[in-house]
């Protein structure tokens, strides 16, 4: 069972949106020892990770991921009513998981960072869950 779980829905194809401000409101209060949260989509074809939420850079990451894996194909998964290839080979470019301390219960990510959700088959809704992981080091 997550802490906490952010349903989030998304409104194009390919898209990124801020979330780490949600997430910190997911976890108020239910944080009780310093840790690492691991942040997750359990989706095949988004993503998440860590940058900057500057809204020019958000349509630049949508565009990379054109650039890189175009829509088009062709791809061997794109058979029948199937067309999304590219949107699972972009996901798994990205990663579905990333990993965040927490520290008296507020997340720890840089000036510039927050946690970004990269919608690559959208419009959905999609679920970011948040488990935390005991740091073993200090006891
Ligand atoms: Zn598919």
């Amino acid at each position: 069972m997550p802490l906490a779980s952010l349903r989030v829905t998304t409104s194009s194809r390919t898209s990124v949106l801020p979330v780490g401000r949600q997430m910190q409101a997911a976890i108020e209060g239910k944080v009780r020892r310093d840790g690492l949260l691991l942040v997750s989509v359990p989706h095949t074809t988004c993503a998440v990770t860590l940058n900057e939420p500057e809204s020019g850079l958000l349509d630049d990451f949508a565009r990379a991921l054109e650039r890189l894996v175009p829509w088009g194909g062709p791809y061997a998964h794109n058979v029948g009513a199937e067309d999304n290839a590219a949107a699972h080979v972009r996901a798994n470019l990205i990663g579905h998981q990333v990993l965040v301390p927490v520290v008296g219960g507020r997340l720890q990510v840089g000036v510039w960072q927050d946690v970004l959700l990269i919608e690559c088959d959208g419009p959905r809704t999609r679920t970011v869950e948040a488990r935390l992981l005991a740091d073993g080091a200090s006891g």
